[in-house]
């Protein structure tokens, strides 16, 4: 067993991990990362990288005057079903500290491109990171470097230390074995999400959910675990993001994306933004997505179906088939789609999914820069081979489910025209995709401090929680919460570490 002794442990290296190390370092605490992976960056390096945020000066840049009561205000828009069971207070944190971090953020070498509306805000914020959400990871991590952090890649927390009723650091396994970190002032939980975890979804969620895979494999809820193991508890554990249908992340990288994602090349991308031609731009802009991107509902309505590896309908398209993509062999599906569906997903508002950048992806733009997930062929049976689908069986699919339409079935609701059939060459698939469960919404009760609460909301002394591992019951529906909230708790809480009392 390998002994350190430090100020502050960081437990996870993602958005919420950096952030707290970069804030507790830079209050003088001597300081530890640990991250399980070989590498750093966690869902917020797989993420689209939006932040929602106001008065910011991306804002003030293009004439917007925005306040965070406004955002406040707007934030409960999106809660839907959830209405009623948000954490105002953590809310009132995010609203007013984000506008800071984004500052913040863009000391540290980060560019955004102007920002964009969302509907119901009432006014433009959501700010996308360039190139892509790698650029977080890239310059928090040379910051959090450049302050003498100390990160420890590959090495995963497994429980905390307590001493009576105080956690005192971490137990850990790494490549040189068993490592026992001691905090002298406290320990920052910020391991993500557990997505990964079935048995915590299987209790906080559902069975359904549980069978369903994570976006994240790493995401196994290591901090809730630890953290519900010294007496903190967990709110709105059932809220899940999922299951979605994604298309598979891109699986080589072009030589764009292995580009330093200097400031430099992002502050190029964003005038290049502003003053060349779109369609010279886009397929630039569109070889820096990193991630897997959801595929329109509007797709199945106008016409496409989804099968699986062996050309089967699985579902009805127009009644959420993601839980039973989920089940499929090799849990694999593809949208098929004919020349007559295609010709309508050239230009808003029929486009194939959203990209950071270009905001919205048209089918040219699949063609050109995702061929790992586009394949266009003259006929069915072609486009079958090419899947490694039998092609009987595809044209068979095909074949039912025109005659099904022809029928009657297959109207999207009541005011919309039926499907028309697929039948008019060429055909087109896209995929593969899958059924994910893309993260959890369940998080530590925290204090707005930062501190994990116990079971009577008293705050558990040494330890502290941010990102999705310290969500405290706070509903960040919509686009660029969730990176918001990342790295606005991971600053506090690292702050606040640092600033406890040594043990
Ligand atoms: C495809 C996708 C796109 C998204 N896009 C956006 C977006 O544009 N805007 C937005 O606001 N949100 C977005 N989100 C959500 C957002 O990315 C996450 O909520 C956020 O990044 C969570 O940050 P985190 O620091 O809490 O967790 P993470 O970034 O996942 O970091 C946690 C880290 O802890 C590590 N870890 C886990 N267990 C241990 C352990 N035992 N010991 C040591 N380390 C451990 C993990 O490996 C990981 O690196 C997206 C999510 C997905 C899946």
């Amino acid at each position: 067993m390998q002994d350190i002794t430090t100020d502050v442990v960081v437990v996870g290296g993602g958005g919420t991990g950096l952030a707290a190390a970069i804030e507790a370092a830079q209050a003088g605490a001597r300081t530890l990362l640990i991250e399980k992976n070989p590498t750093l960056g966690g869902t917020t390096g797989w993420s689209v990288g939006s932040i929602t945020s106001s008065a910011t000066a991306e804002q003030r840049a293009v004439g917007i005057t925005d306040t965070p009561q406004e955002h406040f205000d707007d934030m409960p828009r999106f809660h839907g079903r959830h209405a009623g069971r948000d954490n105002e207070a953590l809310r009132r944190l995010l609203v007013e500290n984000t506008p800071d971090t984004m500052r913040w953020l863009r000391e540290l070498g980060l560019v955004f491109v102007d920002p964009m509306p969302e509907p119901p805000h009432q006014k433009p914020r959501l700010h996308n990171v360039l190139p892509n959400s790698r650029a977080f990871v890239f310059h928090l991590e040379r910051r959090a470097r450049a302050l003498g952090v100390e990160i420890r890649c590959a090495t995963a927390a497994v429980r905390l230390l307590r001493d009576g009723g105080r956690v005192g650091g971490v137990e850990a396994t790494g490549p040189g074995g068993a490592l026992r970190a001691t905090a002298r002032r406290g320990v920052v939980l910020a391991a993500g999400d557990y997505s990964a975890s079935r048995d915590l979804k299987a209790q906080l969620v559902s069975d359904a959910v549980a069978a369903v895979e994570p976006f994240n494999p790493a995401s196994t809820g290591d901090g809730h675990r630890m953290a519900l193991e010294a007496g903190a508890r967990i709110l709105n554990g059932d809220i899940v993001w999922g299951p979605e249908i994604r298309f598979v992340p891109p699986t080589a990288r072009p030589w764009v994306q292995r580009l330093p994602p200097s400031t430099l090349l992002a502050r190029m991308m964003r005038i290049g933004m502003k003053v060349a031609p779109p369609a010279l731009l886009r397929p630039f802009l569109m070889s820096f997505l990193t991630t897997a991107l959801a595929p329109s509902a509007n797709l199945f309505a106008k016409g496409a179906i989804m099968v699986n590896a062996r050309g089967e309908r699985f579902a009805e398209e127009l009644d959420a088939p993601a839980p039973a993509l989920a089940r499929q062999p090799d849990g694999v599906g593809y949208i098929i789609l004919d020349a007559t569906v295609a010709r309508q997903f050239g230009a808003w508002p029929n486009f194939i999914s959203t990209a950071p950048g270009v905001a919205y992806a048209y089918l040219d733009d699949y063609r050109r820069n995702r061929r790992d997930v586009f394949r266009e062929a003259p006929t069915l049976d072609a486009l079958a081979s090419s899947l490694g689908i039998e092609p009987a069986r595809l044209r068979q699919t095909v074949e039912t489910h025109n005659a099904a339409l022809s029928s009657g079935a297959g109207r999207a609701t009541s005011n919309q025209p039926p499907r028309p059939p697929i039948a008019t060459a060429p055909f087109i698939a896209l995929g593969p995709a899958r059924s994910y469960i893309m993260f959890t919404d369940g998080g530590l009760a925290v204090s707005e401090r930062l501190e994990v609460l116990d079971g009577a909301g008293q705050p558990i002394p040494g330890l502290f929680a941010g990102g999705s591992t310290g969500q405290g019951g706070l509903l960040l529906e919509g686009h660029g919460h969730h990176l918001g909230w990342a790295f606005t708790s991971g600053r506090i809480a690292g702050r606040n570490a640092a600033a406890s009392a040594p043990a």
